[in-house]
């Protein structure tokens, strides 16, 4: 069963929690054949979300499993609110993503200029260790699109992107967590799945758990590359992939 738990309804805020926008959303799941869904927006907008809609829909469309997580941003020193906002509600996942280095929004477009203005190495060496501490944190159930920073094309050069990535996988296998396989780089400049195949493929010689998930900010994108990840993943040897309820994790064949 497919399954694409990373989906903002809200976009960046520029849409709302509306039946029929919702609806958009579930019909263009089952279009793509996929049997859940998981709505995830970004952390500091989730005092816009209506869960009683949210209820309703799923009342409404018993074929689809539909689900509520959270996308939130590891930045250091929100611990403490991090673990708040995982008490709010009865999440079914949290994804746990690193936007943010030193305040700088890297995979922003208006920011995008500044990674010429620094070493890509060293770039590259601060994002993985970001992403570490995010692991290390055990606040989260799946690490969001785990190598975001080559977004632009940038590659680093003294060592590997595996060789950056290693230790966090260490950290993932060692507090459970689920990767996802976020379609979203296959429409960025980078034209790449998150992560990237060598990565997912030390992931299954490590055995730790992957999920689809499209990034989708617009009903259209939901479900989108899920074809290119499935043959990826298969030729890589996965034939599971994690579900998740009430965070709990379980794994269905593809
Ligand atoms: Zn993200
Ligand atoms: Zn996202």
């Amino acid at each position: 069963m497919l399954a694409d738990y990373h989906i903002h309804v809200l976009s960046h805020g520029e849409y709302k929690y509306e039946y029929d926008w919702l609806g958009l959303f579930v019909d263009k799941a089952r279009e793509q054949n996929l049997g859940g869904i998981g709505f995830s927006e970004h952390d500091e907008l989730r005092h816009l979300i209506d869960f009683d809609l949210v209820e309703q829909i799923r009342d409404e469309n018993p074929d689809i499993e539909i689900k509520m997580g959270l996308e939130i941003d590891y930045i250091p020193g929100r611990e403490e609110e991090i673990r708040s906002i995982t008490a709010e509600h009865d999440w079914d996942y949290l994804i746990g993503s690193v936007h943010f280095i030193n305040g700088w929004a890297f995979d922003h477009p208006d920011h995008r200029d500044l990674f010429a203005a620094q070493d890509l190495d060293e770039i590259y060496c601060n994002y993985f260790k970001l992403l570490q501490q995010a692991v290390e944190t055990r606040y989260f159930d799946i690490v969001g699109h785990l190598d975001l920073i080559k977004i632009w094309g940038h590659k680093p050069e003294k060592k590997t992107l595996l060789q950056y990535a290693q230790p966090v996988l260490e950290a993932i296998k060692d507090a459970g967590m689920a990767v996802e396989v976020n379609t979203n780089g296959l429409r960025k400049p980078v034209r790449e799945i998150y992560p990237a195949r060598e990565i997912i493929a030390a992931m299954k010689a490590m055995d730790i758990n992957i999920l689809l998930s499209s990034d989708a900010h617009h009903p259209n994108q939901v479900g989108k590359g899920f074809e290119e990840a499935v043959s990826l993943v298969r030729q890589i040897g996965y034939r599971d992939l994690a579900h998740f309820y009430q965070r709990e994790i379980t794994t269905k064949r593809i």
